[in-house]
């Protein structure tokens, strides 16, 4: 991948290879802000719908488009992307929502804790993670996003079922969040 900078107003960033998974075809942006967004993570908490965020650790992860977004006052990451297009337009339009927030600070109450009761992300993170496609969804993330909308079971990844306890804890979490398996 050619990991030309792409230079833009306020920001600048660059498609990396994910070191966890060398012969993917996908991979991850890294977007470098030129003014720090320390101070507006909390702002940002209280609009982006979904993310989790506690004050003092600096990031705020949320998922978008079926990518993992975490904002940190300098960088920002964006995982699982296919090519230069779809980044330049997640890039476009992720800065242009934080750019709106920091418009709109006056008017918005800051949240200091925001942590969403089951994520994506959360059940992203307890799968195998191997993008092995066995399930019929082309990467683990996609799955996770099926499971999350209830259109999946975690029986359908036979990884995960191999893995007892961690089907399990997966399968009592999702029930929690109200998934009839
Ligand atoms: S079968 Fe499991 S490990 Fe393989 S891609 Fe699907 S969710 Fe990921």
């Amino acid at each position: 991948m050619n990991r030309n900078r792409m230079i833009k107003p306020g920001y600048a960033y660059e498609l990396v290879n994910i070191e966890c998974m060398p012969s993917s075809d996908l991979f991850n942006i890294v977007m470098e802000v030129e003014a720090s967004l320390e101070p507006l993570l909390p702002y940002l908490a209280a609009t982006f719908p979904g993310c989790t965020y506690i004050h003092g650790t600096g990031v705020l992860q949320f998922m978008e488009e079926g990518h993992i977004v975490a904002i940190r006052p300098t960088t920002i990451t964006i995982t699982g992307v296919e090519g230069a297009v779809e980044a330049e337009s997640l890039c476009i339009r992720l800065f242009q929502r934080i750019t709106d927030v920091a418009a709109r600070k006056g008017d918005i109450t800051p949240v200091f804790k925001a942590q969403p009761s089951l994520t994506v992300l959360d059940i992203f993170l307890a799968l195998p993670r191997t993008n092995c496609g066995l399930c019929g969804s082309p990467t683990c993330m996609a799955f996770a996003a099926g499971l999350h909308r209830r259109e999946e079971t975690p029986a359908s990844c036979p990884p995960l079922r191999t893995e007892r306890e961690k089907y399990d804890t997966l399968l009592q979490k999702l029930q929690i969040h109200g998934c009839s398996l």
